[in-house]
């Protein structure tokens, strides 16, 4: 369902009757059923298997997927939504229904063949988690020099190579694997692939330990010798690298809807804290310093919030939107450090500590600025775009 022109006239930041639905089914979800999961999750840097039962259950793993195809038949800010209400609690829950959605169902709704959207997308929406694997040892900011060789023979294509830092990783059934056909082609070798758990010569690798967001899984993956058929070739042959930027460009909101989430979770910590915690005869909140660091950080996450909502919105209105994705995604990002830094000061000693959960926010949002394009990487695109 696209926006109405009467939507559009809507400020930024209001809801219409469906997203609000969602906003608040997500956010009870996210209270409830992730809330008391948090810390135990980050200590041992794994998702309990069935929290992400409960995440298929709610509906928040195929958002986009046609509701002819057991998804949602939502709107790519839909799941913007969803990333940032799951991520006001836990960003590492927020990241895996991000990639779900904004990467691996994206890419398979847009390139991949009427046959495998066929039997892909009904279980990505209900039971398959999914993992998008470009990134390898030698190729990150720079993701088109990768390595990762695919050979074609009359069966198909022979997949041979190593990916690292891949989101998911240890809980996907479905994998899109960036390889290329032919190193001397540069960009134009490029190709992506459906590589599914369970294929030989296909495995999963070490699992990543991690500052932040410690329950997603992020790992290796060894290609060695993995035969995919020529009908597993997601777009054409070649044109992997424009899979790969149109996802990302779409996908880099997603991350700055992350990051607003975590933002709008350590504003919402350091609130209640700062009206419990007393010093001098009153609350810490009654200080007007306190007051004025609260007020300039819920003025930066509007500010935030206004940039991630435009992107989504402009993307499904098929509007351009690369520049505002990159500016939402590093302000977003930038803005979660500083609000978890201020949380972390508003606890004073109990911020430092684990048994308060403004450490962990803090932790985590330092990946903002790594992941799906560094910040120089964003920088970078408003420039080109700039000076044009
Ligand atoms: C937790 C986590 C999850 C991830 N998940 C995934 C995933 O699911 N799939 C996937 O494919 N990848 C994933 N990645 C990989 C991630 O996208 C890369 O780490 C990121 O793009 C940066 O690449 P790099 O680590 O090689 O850093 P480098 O590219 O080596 O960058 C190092 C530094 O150099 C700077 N730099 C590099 N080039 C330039 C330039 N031209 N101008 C200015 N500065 C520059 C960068 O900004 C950075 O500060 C993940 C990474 C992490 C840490």
């Amino acid at each position: 369902m696209r926006p109405t022109a009467a939507d559009a006239m809507l400020p930024l930041t209001e809801l219409t009757e469906d997203e609000r639905l969602l906003q608040q089914s997500v956010r009870e979800f996210a209270n409830a059923q992730v809330r008391p999961l948090v810390r135990q999750m980050d200590e041992h840097a794994k998702f309990p298997k069935d929290l992400i039962d409960r995440l298929f259950d709610l509906g928040v793993m195929g958002i986009e997927i046609p509701d002819t195809c057991g998804g949602g038949g939502g709107r790519f800010f839909h799941a913007v939504l969803a990333v940032e209400e799951l991520s006001r609690v836990d960003p590492s829950v927020g990241v895996l229904v991000d990639v779900q959605n904004t990467l691996v169902i994206n890419a398979l709704m847009r390139w991949a063949s009427p046959d495998l959207k066929a039997r892909l997308l009904p279980t990505l929406a209900t039971r398959s988690v999914g993992a998008y694997a470009l990134s390898e040892a030698a190729s990150g900011s720079d993701a088109f020099a990768l390595q990762t060789r695919a050979r074609q023979d009359a069966d198909g294509f022979v997949l041979q190579g190593r990916k690292l830092w891949i989101t998911n990783a240890n809980e996907a059934d479905i994998f899109i694997v960036f390889a290329t056909v032919n190193p001397e082609a540069g960009y134009k070798g490029i190709t992506a692939f459906l590589v599914e758990r369970g294929l030989a010569g296909f495995t999963v690798g070490k699992k990543e330990d991690k500052l932040g967001i410690r329950a997603s899984s992020t790992c290796e993956l060894i290609l060695e010798d993995c035969r995919v058929p020529a009908a597993h070739v997601i777009g054409e042959i070649g044109k992997g690298y424009k899979v790969a930027i149109e996802t990302l460009n779409e996908g880099r909101i997603g991350i700055g809807a992350q990051m607003l989430g975590l933002a709008e979770g350590a504003l919402d910590h350091a609130i209640r804290y700062t009206k419990e915690r007393k010093q001098f005869g009153k609350a810490i909140a009654e200080f007007q310093g306190v007051q004025f660091e609260l007020a300039r950080i819920a003025t930066e996450v509007e500010a935030a919030r206004l940039l991630v909502y435009n992107a989504a919105r402009l993307r499904d209105l098929g509007r351009p939107f690369l520049t505002e994705a990159a500016m939402c995604k590093i302000f977003a990002s930038e803005v979660a450090e500083r609000s978890a830094s201020l949380a972390v000061n508003l606890f004073g000693g109990n911020g430092f500590v684990k048994e308060y959960p403004v450490e962990k926010l803090y932790r985590d949002a330092k990946i903002g600025q790594i992941y799906e394009g560094t910040s120089n990487l964003q920088l970078q695109t408003i420039a080109k775009q700039l000076l044009r």
